[in-house]
Protein backbone atom coordinates (compact mmCIF):
# COMPACT_ATOMS: atom_id res chain seq x y z
CA UNK A 1 0.00 0.00 0.00
CA UNK A 2 1.08 3.60 -0.89
CA UNK A 3 1.75 6.48 1.22
CA UNK A 4 -1.27 8.37 -0.09
CA UNK A 5 -4.11 5.36 0.78
CA UNK A 6 -2.40 5.39 4.16
CA UNK A 7 -2.80 8.71 4.61
CA UNK A 8 -6.66 8.59 3.50
CA UNK A 9 -6.71 5.25 5.30
CA UNK A 10 -5.91 7.40 8.68
CA UNK A 11 -7.93 10.35 8.07
CA UNK A 12 -11.24 8.66 7.15
CA UNK A 13 -10.57 6.32 10.28
CA UNK A 14 -10.44 9.76 12.38
CA UNK A 15 -12.98 11.42 10.90
CA UNK A 16 -15.41 8.28 11.43
CA UNK A 17 -13.81 8.20 15.20
CA UNK A 18 -14.50 11.74 15.58
CA UNK A 19 -18.10 11.87 14.25
CA UNK A 20 -21.07 11.32 16.89
CA UNK A 21 -22.78 9.86 14.09
CA UNK A 22 -22.56 7.43 11.20
CA UNK A 23 -21.25 9.28 7.92
CA UNK A 24 -22.32 8.56 4.41
CA UNK A 25 -19.27 9.19 1.74
CA UNK A 26 -20.47 12.31 0.77
CA UNK A 27 -19.66 13.56 4.48
CA UNK A 28 -16.42 12.13 4.77
CA UNK A 29 -15.86 13.64 1.42
CA UNK A 30 -16.85 17.03 2.70
CA UNK A 31 -15.01 16.30 5.82
CA UNK A 32 -11.44 15.56 4.65
CA UNK A 33 -8.63 17.65 3.99
CA UNK A 34 -7.12 16.23 1.01
CA UNK A 35 -9.39 15.29 -2.03
CA UNK A 36 -10.22 11.23 -2.42
CA UNK A 37 -12.50 9.70 -5.09
CA UNK A 38 -15.55 7.58 -4.18
CA UNK A 39 -13.61 4.30 -4.88
CA UNK A 40 -10.42 4.95 -2.53
CA UNK A 41 -13.28 6.14 0.08
CA UNK A 42 -15.68 2.43 -0.64
CA UNK A 43 -12.28 0.60 -0.21
CA UNK A 44 -10.85 2.08 2.31
CA UNK A 45 -14.85 1.83 4.33
CA UNK A 46 -14.98 -1.62 3.78
CA UNK A 47 -11.89 -2.79 4.96
CA UNK A 48 -12.87 -0.82 8.63
CA UNK A 49 -16.20 -3.26 8.19
CA UNK A 50 -14.41 -6.14 7.95
CA UNK A 51 -11.71 -5.09 10.51
CA UNK A 52 -14.37 -5.08 13.02
CA UNK A 53 -13.83 -0.85 13.14
CA UNK A 54 -16.94 0.58 11.87
CA UNK A 55 -20.10 -1.03 10.75
CA UNK A 56 -22.41 -0.42 7.69
CA UNK A 57 -26.25 0.70 7.82
CA UNK A 58 -27.95 1.08 4.36
CA UNK A 59 -30.70 3.77 4.84
CA UNK A 60 -34.14 4.54 3.86
CA UNK A 61 -32.23 6.96 1.53
CA UNK A 62 -30.96 4.61 -0.38
CA UNK A 63 -27.65 5.51 0.58
CA UNK A 64 -24.82 3.35 2.81
CA UNK A 65 -23.66 4.68 6.36
CA UNK A 66 -20.72 3.95 8.40
CA UNK A 67 -20.86 4.31 12.38
CA UNK A 68 -17.53 3.99 14.16
CA UNK A 69 -17.52 0.96 16.87
CA UNK A 70 -17.51 2.26 20.18
CA UNK A 71 -17.85 -0.78 22.03
CA UNK A 72 -17.65 -3.50 19.65
CA UNK A 73 -15.51 -6.59 21.14
CA UNK A 74 -13.76 -8.75 18.46
CA UNK A 75 -16.50 -11.39 19.07
CA UNK A 76 -19.37 -9.14 19.34
CA UNK A 77 -19.42 -7.18 16.39
CA UNK A 78 -23.49 -7.26 16.44
CA UNK A 79 -24.90 -3.79 16.19
CA UNK A 80 -28.67 -4.98 16.75
CA UNK A 81 -29.41 -1.73 17.80
CA UNK A 82 -31.56 0.79 15.43
CA UNK A 83 -30.21 4.01 13.73
CA UNK A 84 -32.27 7.07 13.29
CA UNK A 85 -31.96 9.50 10.44
CA UNK A 86 -32.87 12.39 10.69
CA UNK A 87 -34.73 14.14 7.23
CA UNK A 88 -34.06 17.63 8.29
CA UNK A 89 -30.43 17.48 8.98
CA UNK A 90 -29.27 14.03 7.58
CA UNK A 91 -27.74 12.88 10.68
CA UNK A 92 -27.91 9.35 10.72
CA UNK A 93 -27.46 8.05 14.72
CA UNK A 94 -26.64 5.22 16.51
CA UNK A 95 -29.33 4.30 19.13
CA UNK A 96 -27.80 2.81 21.87
CA UNK A 97 -30.46 0.27 23.36
CA UNK A 98 -29.84 -3.21 22.27
CA UNK A 99 -32.51 -5.11 19.95
CA UNK A 100 -34.21 -8.55 20.93
CA UNK A 101 -35.49 -9.68 18.03
CA UNK A 102 -37.36 -13.07 18.64
CA UNK A 103 -36.61 -15.62 15.92
CA UNK A 104 -37.05 -19.24 15.78
CA UNK A 105 -35.25 -21.94 16.87
CA UNK A 106 -31.84 -22.54 14.81
CA UNK A 107 -31.86 -19.22 13.34
CA UNK A 108 -28.45 -17.06 13.48
CA UNK A 109 -28.39 -13.13 13.53
CA UNK A 110 -25.58 -11.79 11.14
CA UNK A 111 -26.52 -8.63 9.99
CA UNK A 112 -28.79 -6.35 11.65
CA UNK A 113 -30.24 -3.13 9.75
CA UNK A 114 -32.83 -0.94 11.22
CA UNK A 115 -33.60 1.88 10.17
CA UNK A 116 -35.98 4.33 11.46
CA UNK A 117 -36.22 8.27 10.28
CA UNK A 118 -37.86 10.98 11.66
CA UNK A 119 -37.06 14.32 13.39
CA UNK A 120 -34.19 14.51 15.89
CA UNK A 121 -34.13 16.96 18.84
CA UNK A 122 -32.35 19.27 17.39
CA UNK A 123 -34.50 20.03 14.17
CA UNK A 124 -37.78 19.27 15.91
ZN1 LIG B 1 -18.87 -3.37 15.40
ZN1 LIG C 1 -31.94 16.77 12.75
ZN1 LIG D 1 -24.80 1.85 14.82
Amino acid sequence: MNRRNTESTNEILAILKQAKSALNHEMIQERASVKMDRATIYRVLNRFCEDKLVHKIVGDDGKQYFAFCTNCQEKHHQHNHFHFRCTECGKMECMQSEVKVPLPDGYVVRNFNGVISGVCSSCV
